[in-house]
């Protein structure tokens, strides 16, 4: 049968994540990938829906709405466009155009599947739900997941020298047998980028940046993969009102490459506190962390894998008050993850010393994976004035907290070149 939706867009994983997100919820749709064929076969097709990518070489996505409005014969179709541009003057455009709805790349999912059936409702469709129970889910494929740990140090004078720990600071990656995402750009970020120019492997990078105080993004002017043409970085992070993503990047990249912009193909996505949906079967979740300024953290998804970043963030743990719920939402949030790093940056002791700074004490971070099920703890985001003898310390105290209180939990402490199978 026709489809109900058709979708046009060049990008054939942003195309498929769009296709997956309608026939999840109960549409049958249907992906074009060439925009100048599109017209006629949607001519043909008549669907209740078509959802239009804006940048697409051949012939761009508005023009096509404005064609597809202007013959009466397609006219009644409703129209999305969606585009990882949020330029006023393309929402106007899309609008005088006759589109319905204008949505965001990276999808929010709960809104894109609203808006889509709140359009479908208005044309007499109705999504196939099952008619019946929905069956057992499918087992999940578990492709192997990989995390590397390539820097996990907090910035500060007085480093050691020489540690078994490292001295880089925040980069972690997770690698799946199609995509790599990394997490934070600090100085180990450059490690990472010479193995990856090596191996040669991902040339598409997803970088999800939880703020921009100096330890999470002074790698990237260093970035090998961002000085290479054949790169497209998709950088991901807050906006403040006050300090625009596009700002604070511009900011960090000048360091490196003054008025130039680096070659790499750079796009940016401003994120909030909801889940968003990435490429097919990978789900993003956002949360704002406990530390100053606005500071994000990520829930990972997929793979059946939940993979959880959060280096800068302060526990409440025993010191909390009634009023303070930050430990029990994120809890809430983690809950049962797979693979965690949470911030693990003070010795109890210290931890005293600098309550309300942002950043939590070690044993905090291991009461909360043994409350909360994480199976695996990787405690990052170390003092880096700590040297091995201390670092190793807190590794035992740990493991000991781990076995006194019975926790499930496996903990690591985090250094450079930790590889965790997930
Ligand atoms: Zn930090």
């Amino acid at each position: 049968m026709a489809a109900q939706i058709i979708i046009v867009d060049d990008d054939p994983l942003v195309g498929g994540l769009t296709l997956e997100l309608l026939t999840d919820a109960g549409y049958s749709a249907l992906l074009l990938a060439d925009s100048l064929k599109a017209q006629d076969i949607i001519k043909a097709e008549k669907p209740a829906l078509v959802i239009l990518d804006i940048l697409m070489p051949g012939l761009d996505g508005l023009t096509l709405l404005h064609r597809l409005k202007s013959d009466p014969a397609t006219k009644p179709i409703r129209a999305i466009i969606v585009s990882g541009k949020s330029f006023e003057a393309e929402k106007r455009r899309a609008a005088q155009y006759g589109a319905e709805a204008f949505i965001e790349k990276p999808y929010d999912v709960d809104l894109f599947a609203q808006k889509v059936e709140e359009l479908m409702k208005k044309q007499g469709v109705e999504a196939r739900k099952p008619a019946l129970a929905p069956a057992a889910p499918a087992p999940i494929a578990r492709a192997s997941v990989e995390a590397v740990v390539w820097g996990c140090r907090a910035s500060g004078e007085a480093a050691p020298a020489a540690t078994r720990y490292g001295t880089h600071t925040a980069c972690v990656s997770v690698e799946t047998p199609s995509n790599l995402f990394i997490f934070d750009a600090g100085s180990g970020i450059s490690l990472l980028g010479n193995e990856l120019m090596k191996n040669g492997k991902h040339k598409l990078l997803w970088l999800f940046l939880t703020h921009f105080h100096p330890d999470h993004v002074e790698g990237l002017a260093n970035f090998p993969c961002a000085r290479d043409k054949d790169y497209t970085l998709y950088i991901s992070g807050a906006s403040d009102p006050d300090k625009p993503l596009e700002q604070e990047l511009k900011t960090v990249l000048e360091a490196g490459f003054g008025n130039l912009m680096p070659p790499a193909k750079i796009e940016l996505y401003e994120l909030m506190e909801q889940t968003y949906a990435i490429l097919p079967g990978v789900r993003l979740s956002v949360f704002y962390a406990n530390h100053p300024g606005t500071t994000l953290a990520y829930i990972l998804q997929t793979e059946g894998r939940k993979i959880v970043y959060c280096p800068d963030s302060e526990l409440y743990g025993e010191y909390g008050t009634a009023l303070q719920d930050y430990d029990e939402k994120i809890g809430a949030a983690c809950r049962g993850a797979d693979l965690m790093f949470h911030d693990g940056r003070y010795t109890a002791e210290d931890y005293k010393k600098n309550r309300n700074s942002g950043h939590s004490s070690f044993l905090a971070a291991v009461d909360f994976a043994g409350k909360n099920l994480i199976k695996t703890m990787v405690l990052v985001h170390q003092d880096a004035s700590y040297t091995d003898d201390t670092l190793e310390a807190m590794d035992k105290e740990a493991q000991a907290r781990v076995d006194k209180r019975g926790y499930k939990v496996k903990v690591l402490l985090g250094r450079e070149g930790l590889r965790i199978t997930a």
